[in-house]
């Protein structure tokens, strides 16, 4: 008699238990996805760029992807956004993706609780959806460190966490230009994600001119090897493994 009347509410904790861990009906789960690469049939891969804008070297990273067709993503800092508006502006134009690389690339991110780590989220947003017209939904944690506070919060805004695995070792300013071009150009594949800088926010050296000069052989390479430079939103999905 008790158990029969008990048993009602073991189902339904059952259930409920069950359906927490359940992915959601939108292929997303209680934490945003995180993307190393991306998924595609196609010959495709992205090229990402971090920390900017930076002047004069978005500029130049720009005029060498759209004159060549290539399209890419930046991932820009807030407040270098609010610095150089018309940059990302010219980005949106040019037909690259832009999301959101927090506010002040603060080292501390990876540590603060959900509501310091929401502010700095909202903060930059606050300065990128008025230029994009629309919220960034790609987000790229400073230097990569995500974790479960910044995975949920990133989920409930909306976001996709999006990192890398092609690593072109230029945030290190004693990474040559052959080295950059190597390090991409050896590890490409369809599907990658390659990190590179337009910036300098997190390292304190905003000088990219082994990017800027790598780029056009990075783009070179690519093509000969069959693989079209696409935003990463081009790549990713969520039936992705
Ligand atoms: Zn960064």
């Amino acid at each position: 008699m008790d158990t029969a009347k008990r048993l009602p509410k073991w189902i339904l904790a059952l259930l409920l238990a069950f359906v927490a861990v359940l992915p959601r009906s939108d292929g997303f789960s209680a934490q945003a996805r995180h993307f190393s690469s991306g998924c595609t049939s196609r010959q495709e891969i992205a090229l990402t760029f971090d920390d900017g804008p930076n002047p004069p070297y978005t500029e130049q990273i720009l005029d060498i992807l759209s004159a060549r067709g290539a399209r890419a993503t930046f991932f820009v800092v807030g407040a270098a956004a609010e610095s150089h508006p018309d940059l990302v502006r010219q980005e949106v134009e040019l037909g690259m993706a832009v999301g959101s690389h927090s506010y002040g690339h603060s080292e501390e991110l990876a540590r603060m609780g959900p509501d310091d780590f929401r502010q700095d989220l909202q903060r930059a947003e606050a300065v990128l959806a008025p230029i994009l017209g629309k919220k960034p939904s790609l987000y790229r944690a400073p230097y990569g460190k995500t974790g479960a506070v910044i995975l949920e919060e990133l989920r409930r805004a909306g976001y996709v966490s999006i990192g890398w695995d092609i690593d072109s070792g230029d945030w290190d300013n004693n990474t040559t230009t052959e080295q950059i071009v190597e390090n991409v150009l050896s590890r490409a594949h369809p599907g990658g994600i390659i990190l590179l800088h337009d910036g300098g926010a997190g390292e304190g050296n905003p000088n990219r001119t082994a990017t800027v000069e790598a780029l056009p052989r990075i783009l070179e390479g690519l093509r000969e090897r069959g693989l079209e430079p696409v935003t990463v939103s081009e790549i990713i999905a969520p039936s992705c493994p």
